[in-house]
């Protein structure tokens, strides 16, 4: 059974969708918790009664374990692990990345892959590293590519394979990539070797590598940043139109007596209180939680639930329209995430073309708000309203004799008319007084709207106190004081 994937509703370019592979299925956007058998502090079943749909687990340490092989290969993977949801398994090229080799072809580990009854298989890519030269990245990219058309060829078009794409930090790679996994016909893309840009919070280069391979990657196809990971990038991943991560971190940080927050993390050792209305937080104190014999499998278990509740709250998001807002309140919580923010924000131009037309609500949250795809989508709309010969733009909602119509303004989208004063984003936005970025955002909207009506007069009524800010804007423009 091919792998397919439903998109059920936008928003940017992060979607509700639901990814089936065979007679399984999950809820995107989705977090597959990761599960090594050999040291797991939360079981497989534990997950599941947590929400989780789906997991991922590594075949190459099931290949090489004497416990566990045998058992998998006669059991399956779903009975080894006590779940029955979604199982997708790696290939071994994360040892590949941290040792160097695997011990394992290609084949050999989607053979075995096939024979614990994973429901997602991956072939032995390359994970080439963010800092390799260029002729390094197009050397292993070609041998990625090579195995992806050996997996496909041996197993056979509807094999329920991932496609990975790889092409370290250097775009016009990641994007053929992306391109040519998509005319090998898969429709789940791993976008792989990131974890060291995410490890560095290099999140400005993350927003490019990832924005690089979903030009190359079909629209219709599943994303998985593989890796990823804290719950405080997740929001600006799917905004970017990843709907699969994968997390080890809830284990790794609890190694380390470290304590997830949506927006970050935490020393268990430094902290008194625990802000989270999980079981775990409600019912231990930190002094508790701290000195508990059982306090990595606890730790764990609130890292897991804060990564899951995340991914919930991201459904609600992209529900009602409101992803732009979580974004922006995640992204300020480190500011490598705000740069990310901003990479990603420069992209707005083509992520508008993703975009829903309608939203709950545009609410202003600072400079950043105005860069949004509804703006730019706006000021597009604003070339195309039909104006008679003499328009007044009222900033200080005067009217003026000697026009045929007055448009109200609205920062940061511009002039409206009156009859798109109740429609989105017009009528559905919260500003607070005005600032300068928005007034200068607004002001475009007016710049666009002269430009692209040459045989009309279009005058505008402006407040003293933005004067200045229309005249460095809309130069030339006639300004009525
Ligand atoms: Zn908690």
């Amino acid at each position: 059974m091919p792998i397919t994937f439903e998109i059920l509703e936008k928003d940017i370019a992060g979607r509700l969708g639901r990814l089936k592979a065979g007679k399984r299925s999950v809820r995107t956007p989705a977090l597959l918790p990761v599960v090594n058998p050999h040291l797991q502090p939360v079981t497989a079943g534990e997950m599941q009664a947590m929400g989780a749909e789906g997991l991922i687990t590594n075949a190459y340490i099931f290949s090489r374990s004497e416990d566990f092989r045998e058992r998998a290969l006669s059991l399956g993977l779903h009975r080894v692990l006590g779940f029955d949801g979604l199982i997708m398994t790696d290939s071994g090229s994360f040892q590949l990345s941290v040792y160097g080799e695997v011990e394992i072809t290609n084949m050999e580990t989607l053979w075995f892959q096939q024979s614990i009854g994973s429901d997602i298989f991956v072939p032995l890519d390359i994970p080439t590293p963010p800092d390799a030269d260029r002729a390094q990245a197009e050397k292993e990219l070609g041998l990625t590519m090579a195995r992806l058309r050996e997996a496909k060829e041996l197993l056979g078009p509807d094999a329920p394979l991932a496609g990975p794409v790889q092409g370290g930090r250097f775009q016009d790679l990641r994007e053929q990539a992306g391109r040519e996994v998509g005319e090998l016909g898969f429709s789940f893309c791993p976008i792989g070797a990131v974890v060291p840009l995410m490890e560095a919070y290099r999140y400005g280069e993350l927003v490019e590598v990832v924005t690089a391979s979903k030009k190359g990657i079909p629209a219709s196809s599943c994303v998985h940043l593989f890796g990823a990971g804290h719950p405080a990038m997740f929001a600006l991943a799917v905004a970017m139109g990843c709907d699969i991560f994968d997390s080890a971190a809830y284990a790794l940080y609890a190694r380390e007596r470290r304590y997830l927050t949506p927006s970050g993390s935490a020393k268990l050792d430094e902290l008194q209180e625990l802000p989270c209305p999980c079981r775990i937080c409600r019912t231990h104190s930190a002094e508790e939680l701290r000195t508990s014999a059982d306090c990595e499998r606890l730790l764990a278990l609130h890292n897991l639930q804060v990564s899951l509740a995340e991914i919930s709250r991201i459904r609600q998001a992209i529900q009602d329209g409101v992803l732009w807002e979580l974004v922006d309140e995640r992204c300020r919580s480190h500011p490598q995430l705000l740069k990310g923010y901003r990479a990603l924000l420069n992209h707005a131009g083509s992520l508008e073309a993703s975009d829903r037309v309608s939203k709950r609500r545009f609410f202003y949250r600072g400079s950043e708000s105005c860069a949004r795809t509804e703006v730019i989508r706006y000021h597009a709309l604003i070339e195309r309203i039909l104006l008679p010969p003499r328009v007044l733009v009222s900033m200080d909602g005067r009217e003026l004799p000697g026009f045929d119509l007055a448009l109200p303004f609205r920062p940061p989208f511009g002039p409206y008319p009156p009859e798109l004063g109740e429609t989105f984003p017009i009528g559905q936005s919260e500003i607070p007084d005005w600032d300068e970025a928005m007034v200068s955002a607004g002001c475009r909207g007016i710049r666009r709207l002269i430009e692209s009506h040459p045989g009309c007069r279009v005058a505008i009524s402006c407040p003293d106190e933005w004067i200045g800010v229309v005249r460095k804007e809309v130069p030339g423009a006639e300004v009525i004081f």
